[in-house]
């Protein structure tokens, strides 16, 4: 499968740092972008498109996800490695399937053959998009894979850094990234002996937060919106209360400003931001991964996404008798809208 256009993902990276970053390179410039964030600091970029790994049936487990590394003007047949010094260096990919960001481990990639596949577990993605962020146990006890959406690639930012700093590998790379979970952030355990029964409890604990969170907040959404999906109109048992800021994300709240109720077709899409609402409350699809979608897989269907283009969701009740969350609504829509990339 093809990538996404440099410039798109270049897009998609700007939106999810803060407004004041500063790039060093060009707008198309991807393998490497280099930029000045605030907060953290000089930050080398290697961002490639994420693609369904199809490579030979039965070569390798279904449910793969991949970035293939191959850097401008390097040669079939040649070794390559990324650059690492003089800025903090990232490896990343972007799913335009689910719209979230996938780290790597670039200290691991300091020589590499022509175009490898580098991987990654479908179900870290779906996690990402559902709730904003995402870790994998390390793969061969080595690499630790994070998933998260737009708006924490900044907190990603932090926490990988301090990782490195640390010295942190394999299980306590793990134990981190999770401690480091947004809104579920808890205390890294002393001892080596304490790690594994650490991890699985820390795994526990995030994802019943979750489901806590996530049943009561759907119920009051729900009747904020008449039980309809804001897109659509689908008045069923079925319809969600979807979260604007992600669960796993700074700013999020389960306060009903920041949800929408959906259909659950309409609230995947959402979570995986293939749609945005405005501040005005319109829909705005991301034209350019649809595109790219629709071009490179099956998207029969997807009318029930870009029908919607441009078109009003339906307003919930507080958003005339409320002004306080209304203008708190507003803030979050404007804030996934900008981190997602769609203006
Ligand atoms: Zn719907």
């Amino acid at each position: 499968m093809p990538a996404l256009p440099n410039g798109v993902l270049r897009s998609k990276l700007a939106g999810a740092l803060p407004e004041e970053t500063r790039f060093d390179t060009g707008p198309e410039d991807v393998h490497p972008a280099l930029a000045s964030v605030p907060g953290v600091g000089r930050v080398r970029f290697y961002l490639w498109t994420v693609t369904p790994d199809r490579s030979a049936k039965g070569a390798r487990p279904a449910g793969e996800h991949k970035i293939q590394l191959i850097l401008p003007g390097q040669k079939k047949r040649t070794k390559a490695s990324l650059e690492t010094q003089g800025a903090y260096t990232v490896l990343l990919g972007y799913s335009a399937e689910f719209g979230v960001f996938v780290a790597w481990e670039a200290p691991l990639y300091q020589q590499f053959a022509y175009s490898p596949n580098v991987q990654c577990r479908e179900e870290l993605l779906r996690e990402a998009r559902g709730t904003g962020w995402a870790v994998a146990p390390p793969r061969r006890a080595e690499e630790v894979r994070v998933a998260f959406s737009a708006g924490n690639l900044p907190h990603f930012l932090r926490t990988s850094r301090a990782a490195d700093e640390r010295g942190l590998k394999g299980q306590w790379r793990e134990a981190h990234f999770l401690a480091q979970t947004p809104n579920a952030k808890a205390p890294l355990p002393t001892r080596a002996k304490d790690l594994e029964e650490y991890v699985e409890k820390q795994r526990e604990r995030v994802a019943a937060t979750r489901l806590v969170r996530d049943g009561k907040f759907s119920a009051l959404v729900r009747k904020e919106y008449d039980y309809a999906c804001a897109v659509c109109t689908l008045q069923l048992e079925i319809t969600e209360g979807a979260h604007i800021i992600p669960v796993r994300e700074k700013g999020s709240s389960d306060k009903v400003w920041n949800g929408i109720a959906l259909c659950p077709n309409h609230h995947e899409l959402f979570d995986g931001t293939a749609f945005v609402v405005n501040p005005e409350l319109q829909v705005r699809v991301d034209r350019a991964r649809v595109d790219y979608l629709r071009e490179n897989d099956p998207a029969q269907g997807i009318e029930i996404l870009t029908d919607f283009d441009g078109e009003r969701i339906r307003a919930p009740r507080f958003w005339e008798s409320n002004a306080e969350y209304r203008e708190s609504m507003i803030r979050a829509l404007s804030h996934r809208a900008a981190a997602a990339g769609i203006a």
